[in-house]
C-alpha cells in the first residue's frame, strides 16, 4: 500500500517515512503548500490507503478523501497518546523485502497532469550505497537536509545519514528558504554536507555567504552555471555535480568539480549504465551529442497507472539483452574524450524552474481551462534574478481581453504549486505558427517588462523608504515600475526573490526583515 504523509518539516516526518517503510508501505509526499485540488488528484491516483498529516491541510485532505483511506493526525491527542504508548520497535534487518516500493513522487506531466514515479527499495538501496562512497558520507559527517520531501532528492537526505550513522540535522522550511538563516544553520551545526540546487547555492552566493572551510557542497537537479561553480569553489571544502531523473532513483551521475575544471555531469553512480545514441538508438562517439539513456540498478518501475507512458519512456534495454529496462532522459548529451558526461540541453520543452521540473504542457492545460483563455503557451524567458516562468495568451474574445494578472494567478493557485505559476503574463493575438503550423516558440515575443496588468490602480512610492523599496523591487523582480499597494507574488515574486529583497534591504536599508 501506498500512505501518504502531509507533514510540516520535523522529526515527525523522518519517523513517518521510516514508520511507512517498516510497515511494508511506500511513501506518497504530500506538501502541504500544494494546492488542495492537486493534493487530492495525487492522492487519488497514488490510491492511498492511509494518509499521516500534522496540520491543516492534512485534515481537510482527510476530510476530502472520505473514509476509505484511514486518516492520523500526529497533532491529534489521541494519535498522540497511541504514538506515545507504543512499544518501540526495532526491525529486523531485512525487514522490507527489496521489491517493494519505497515511494511514489509526482512529477510534471506534459499532458496536464503529474505522474508518478515509482521507486523501489532495491532501486534506493543501491544509491544510497553508491552515495556513501562516492561522494561519501560516514559516522563523522553532519548533513543539513534542507530539501522539500516532495522532491526526490530529499530522500537522500534522510536516508543516507541514518543508512551511514552521520548525524542529519533537518532545517526549518522558514530557514530552508532564507539565504542568510541557512548560512547560520551551517556555521551552527558544523553541517559537512549539504546538497541543494543551483537556486539555493546561488541565492547562499548572492547573499554574500562567506563559505564554509568544513563544508561538502553538492549540487543538482539542474544545469550548474560555471560562474556559481567557480564562485562555490572559493567557499567550501568540496563541490560535486550531481545529475538524474526521478525515473532513475535521485542521482544517476556525478563528479567532484576541480577549480577552473569545465562543469560536467561526470561518470555513474553504482551498478548504472549511461548511453549516449542516436534517433536508431545507436550509440554515438564521443563528441557527438545524443539522447541520453540510463540502465541498472536505478531504473524505477515505471510511472504508477500509466502503462503507455512508462512503455513510451522505459523501452528494453538493447545493450544489456538480459530484459533490464532503460529510461529514455529526454536530456541532450555528450561524451568528452575522458569518458566524462556533458550535459547539452532538453530534447523536448522541459523546463526546471528553481530545481523543480516543469512541463510547460501542464502549465498551458491548466491555463487554457480559463473560460476567457483560448490559447496558451509557457515558456522560461530572461535570464539573472528576473529569470522565470513567461506565459503567451490569446483571449477568448479579442474585445474583453484577459483577466488581470491577480485573477490569472489566483485561478493557476487552485491547480498547480508556486513554481508552476508564470511571472509574467502576455497577451497575443494569435500565436506565431512555424511553417508547419507548430508553435514557433522562439518567435515568441519578449514578455512584458512593464509592470504587470493588476487589478489594483498604481500608487507611485511617496516617501524616500517607499521609494528605495519600490526601486529594490524593481530591480530583483525585473519589472519597470512597482506601485505601493502591489503585491510581490502578482509581480512574479517567489520565496528565493523574496530572500533576495531581503538582502538588499539589508544592504540599503541596514534593516533587518524577516521572511515571513
Ligand atoms: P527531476 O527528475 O525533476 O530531478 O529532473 C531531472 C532532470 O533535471 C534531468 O533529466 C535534467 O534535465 C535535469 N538535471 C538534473 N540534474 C542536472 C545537472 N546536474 N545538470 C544538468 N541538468 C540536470
Amino acid at each position: 500500500t501506498v500512505v501518504g504523509l502531509c507533514l510540516e518539516r520535523g522529526p515527525g516526518m523522518v519517523t513517518a517515512v521510516l514508520a511507512a517503510w517498516l510497515a511494508g508501505a511506500a511513501y506518497l509526499p504530500l506538501d502541504p503548500a500544494y494546492p488542495p485540488a492537486r493534493l487530492a488528484f495525487m492522492a487519488a491516483d497514488a490510491g492511498i490507503a492511509a494518509l499521516v498529516s500534522d496540520g491543516e491541510a492534512g485534515r481537510a485532505l482527510a476530510g476530502q478523501l472520505g473514509e476509505a483511506v484511514r486518516a492520523a493526525g500526529l497533532d491529534d491527542p489521541v494519535v498522540a497518546a497511541a504514538v506515545a504508548a507504543h512499544p518501540v520497535m526495532v526491525p529486523a534487518a531485512g525487514a522490507v523485502p527489496p521489491g517493494r516500493l519505497a515511494y511514489v513522487i509526482y512529477t510534471s506531466g506534459s499532458t496536464g497532469t503529474p505522474k508518478g514515479v515509482q521507486v523501489s527499495h532495491q532501486n534506493l538501496a543501491n544509491f544510497l550505497a553508491s552515495m556513501a562512497a562516492r561522494p561519501g558520507l560516514a559516522a563523522r559527517d553532519a548533513l543539513l537536509a534542507v530539501t522539500t520531501l516532495g522532491f526526490d532528492i530529499a530522500a537522500l537526505e534522510l536516508a543516507l545519514p541514518l543508512a551511514t550513522g552521520a548525524r542529519l540535522v533537518l532545517a526549518s522550511q522558514e530557514t530552508a528558504r532564507s539565504a542568510p538563516l541557512l548560512g547560520a544553520e551551517i556555521s551552527r551545526h558544523g553541517a559537512t554536507v549539504m546538497q541543494a540546487t543551483p537556486a539555493t547555492w546561488q541565492a547562499l552566493v548572492d547573499d554574500g555567504w562567506a563559505g564554509a572551510p568544513g563544508l561538502r557542497a553538492l549540487c543538482g537537479g539542474e544545469a550548474l552555471p560555471a560562474a556559481l561553480a567557480q564562485a562555490l569553489l572559493g567557499r567550501v571544502a568540496g563541490l560535486w555535480n550531481m545529475y538524474g531523473p526521478t525515473e532513475t532513483t535521485i542521482w544517476s551521475a556525478c563528479r567532484q568539480l576541480a577549480p577552473g575544471e569545465p562543469v560536467t555531469l561526470g561518470t555513474p553512480v553504482a551498478a548504472t549504465r549511461l548511453h549516449v545514441v542516436d534517433r536508431a538508438m545507436r550509440p554515438v562517439p564521443p563528441g557527438v551529442p545524443g539522447e541520453l539513456l540510463i540502465g541498472g540498478a536505478g531504473v524505477a518501475r515505471g510511472y504508477r497507472q500509466r502503462p503507455a507512458l512508462t512503455a513510451e519512456r522505459f523501452t528494453a534495454d538493447p545493450f544489456a539483452g538480459d530484459g533490464a529496462r532503460l529510461y529514455r532522459t529526454g536530456d541532450l548529451a555528450r561524451w568528452n574524450t575522458s569518458g566524462t558526461l556533458e550535459y547539452l540541453g532538453r530534447i523536448d520543452d522541459q523546463l526546471k524552474i528553481r530545481g523543480f521540473r516543469v512541463e510547460p504542457g501542464e502549465v498551458e492545460a491548466a491555463l487554457a481551462a480559463h473560460p476567457r483563455i483560448r490559447q496558451a503557451v509557457a515558456a522560461f524567458r530572461g535570464h539573472g534574478t528576473g529569470a522565470g516562468l513567461a506565459a503567451w495568451l490569446v483571449p477568448a474574445d479579442p474585445a474583453a481581453g484577459l483577466p488581470d494578472a491577480s485573477e490569472l494567478r489566483a485561478f493557476l493557485q487552485g491547480q498547480l504549486p508556486e513554481f508552476m505559476i508564470p511571472g509574467v503574463f502576455t497577451e497575443l493575438a494569435a500565436l506565431p505558427l512555424t511553417p508547419n503550423g507548430k508553435v514557433d516558440r522562439a518567435a515568441l515575443p519578449a514578455p512584458d517588462g512593464q509592470r504587470p496588468d493588476l487589478a489594483g490602480a498604481y500608487v507611485p512610492p511617496a516617501t524616500p523608504a517607499q521609494e528605495l523599496l519600490a526601486g529594490i523591487w524593481a530591480q530583483v523582480l525585473g519589472v519597470e515600475r512597482v506601485g505601493v499597494h502591489d503585491n510581490f507574488f502578482d509581480l512574479g515574486g517567489h520565496s528565493l526573490l523574496a530572500t533576495r529583497v531581503m538582502s538588499r534591504v539589508r544592504e540599503v536599508l541596514g534593516a533587518e526583515v524577516p521572511l515571513a
